[in-house]
């Protein structure tokens, strides 16, 4: 909590306090609704959020006879707890099954933050004591797979990777092979993002996780989206989302916007839950997303 709060103070909590300033005295003319309104829109967090955000505050606000800035804040801090979905399940499933390891397969556009995200999954998950083997399923850029072998060797996992051009199911399948074999507890598949050829990648996504399946059912689908580029993120969202079965969203870079309100239209749009968030480029910045530290991060 303590380190989202760092991360997050200097851009997001601007729109905690311009929304507790308009709320905090209470009996708010028209005009000032507006500016709440606007406020929720300008921080992306939605029409529809916002629409049913402005209403229940509207009401509570009459019902409490709320007059304070700290009788404010707790409204605001349970209306937007509430948004969020705060009964998702939002674990990781990198259990393993008996006698197959489990296995997560990490999509999302490149550049928005797949390989590091799979990197720093990997480190928590070995940190814990699991043994974790990462498939380079990219291998469409060989510097994607150096990229993940780096880390690899960072954290302490094994890596399976194909020559550069190899069918990325292929190689996904072969991670997922080698995991049963060496009896290890989770297999991470990070996989390729080239959205401009949509079809391209529809097919391909699908049969990586096909192929995979041949070996072992896939149990999270995690979907990478970078915070900072909003309505566009919605819109890669929608695509994948056609394509396999998301199960969970992390959302990268947001130590970078002061738009992190787009965790609650990803939530609402997919009807997944936001697992984990990236706070930054380094080993230790992937974080659980915890909506009540996120509704007080955003407070300030
Ligand atoms: P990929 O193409 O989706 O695999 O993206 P990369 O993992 O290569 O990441 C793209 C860039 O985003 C790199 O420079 C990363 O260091 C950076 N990045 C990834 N996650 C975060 C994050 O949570 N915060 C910040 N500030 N940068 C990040």
């Amino acid at each position: 909590l303590h380190r989202l709060r760092g991360r997050l103070s200097r851009s997001q909590n601007a729109v905690g306090r311009s929304l507790l300033g308009l709320l905090g005295g209470g009996d708010l003319d028209e005009d000032s609704w507006e500016e709440v309104e606007d406020t929720l829109l300008v921080a992306d967090l939605g029409s529809a959020a916002t629409g049913e955000i402005v209403a229940t505050l509207r009401e509570q606000m009459a019902v409490r006879n709320v007059r304070s800035e700290s009788e404010a804040r707790a409204l605001l801090r349970e209306v937007l707890i509430d948004q969020l979905t705060p009964s998702f399940d939002r674990s990781i499933r990198a259990l393993p099954h008996g006698d197959r390891p489990s296995v997560l397969l990490v999509v999302g556009v490149n550049g928005t933050g797949k390989t590091t995200t799979t990197g720093k999954l990997a480190r928590v998950l070995v940190a814990d004591g699991r043994r974790v083997v990462l498939g380079a399923a990219d291998t469409f850029r060989a510097a994607a797979a150096d990229q993940l072998q780096t880390w690899a060797e960072r954290v302490g996992a094994d890596v399976v990777r194909g020559k550069e051009g190899a069918d990325p199911a292929a190689v996904a399948f072969d991670a997922v092979s080698r995991g049963i074999a060496d009896g290890v507890d989770c297999v991470l598949v990070d996989t390729a993002g080239r959205l401009h050829t949509k079809t391209g990648l529809m097919d391909e996504l699908g049969k990586v996780k096909r192929v995979i399946e041949k070996k072992a059912p896939v149990d999270d689908v995690l979907l990478v989206l970078d915070a900072t580029i909003g309505q566009n993120g919605l819109a890669q969202a929608r695509v994948f989302a056609q394509v396999v079965d998301i199960t969970g969203v992390v959302l990268t870079k947001l130590d970078g916007t002061a738009k992190g309100g787009i965790v609650f239209q990803v939530q609402r749009e997919l009807g997944v839950p936001v697992k984990l968030v990236g706070l930054g480029e380094g080993a230790d910045d992937l974080a659980p997303f915890d909506p009540a530290a996120f509704v007080d991060a955003l407070l300030g």
